[in-house]
């Protein structure tokens, strides 16, 4: 690291468990960002200011006026530009020195494979069960954390799901696709705009913890929140052993 560099991260490296060897981490990190919305804004903006050295920022979509309520990586300027391009203007803004990727696309398939394949971590910042299920298989088939945030009128959730534990539950372990019926999303339910700002960071939080290994992840625990009332609860899970997506991969 440089003096500039020294300077920029000083407040994390003055943190004993991160220190000087934490933010190398950082620095040599890649992650993917599944999202740019109102969960993936907060989180991609905490990452790059921390220093996280290849961020892959991938959403199909454009800035709406609907976003700007809670989007923060958005503006009025901004307005019909796509969001992952959006997203890498404002990261580069915050931190000019990391290499961001925009992907204007809904990754699927074998590109959804390939980007999970390429990177240390990935963000499941996405407002679609159909999206949350296809990454969380490809982390499973690639062994990479996922760090899954989710939020909905009042209500915010978050998980870690790290297949490199031999004892670690995937996220169709947790919500089985069966399971979805009736699918809410922000777009015709409403949400509280801080609140998938306090569900992003807490997802850039744990990222971090994971890239620079340490404290305890939130694995095996879902975080939950009550806006309305602001309280917290935490349910634990365990491994579902006949998980059509986990059991046959270990
Ligand atoms: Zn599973």
């Amino acid at each position: 690291m440089d003096d500039a560099q020294l300077l920029r991260y000083a407040r994390h490296i003055l943190l004993d468990e991160l220190g000087i060897e934490g933010q190398e981490k950082l620095l040599a990190a890649r992650v993917l960002i599944v999202g740019a919305g109102g969960l993936g804004s907060p989180a991609a903006m905490y990452l790059a200011a921390a220093g996280v050295g290849h961020i892959v920022l991938a959403d199909d979509d454009v800035v709406d006026i609907g976003n700007l309520q809670r989007q923060i990586m958005h503006d009025t300027a901004r307005l019909d530009v796509p969001k992952a391009e959006s997203g890498r203007q404002t990261l580069n803004a915050i931190n000019p020195f990391i290499t961001v990727v925009p992907r204007v696309e809904r990754l699927d398939g074998a590109a959804l494979s390939q980007a999970v394949a390429d990177v240390d971590v990935v963000l499941d910042c996405c407002d679609n069960f159909a999206t949350r299920h296809a990454v969380n298989r490809a982390c499973v088939a690639h062994r990479k954390p996922l760090v899954s945030g989710a939020a909905i009128r009042f209500s915010g959730q978050v998980s870690v799901f790290d297949l490199r534990r031999a004892d670690a539950p995937c996220y169709h372990c947790l919500f089985p696709e069966a399971d979805e019926v009736d699918e809410l999303n922000c777009a015709t339910t409403g949400v509280l705009g801080p609140l998938v700002g306090i569900v992003g960071s807490m997802q850039a939080a744990e990222a971090i913890k994971v890239i620079a290994g340490i404290g305890e992840p939130l694995v095996g625990r879902l975080q939950c929140l009550d806006a309305l009332t602001m309280q917290w609860h935490q349910i634990k899970y365990r491994q579902d052993p006949g998980c059509p997506v986990c059991a046959s991969a270990r």
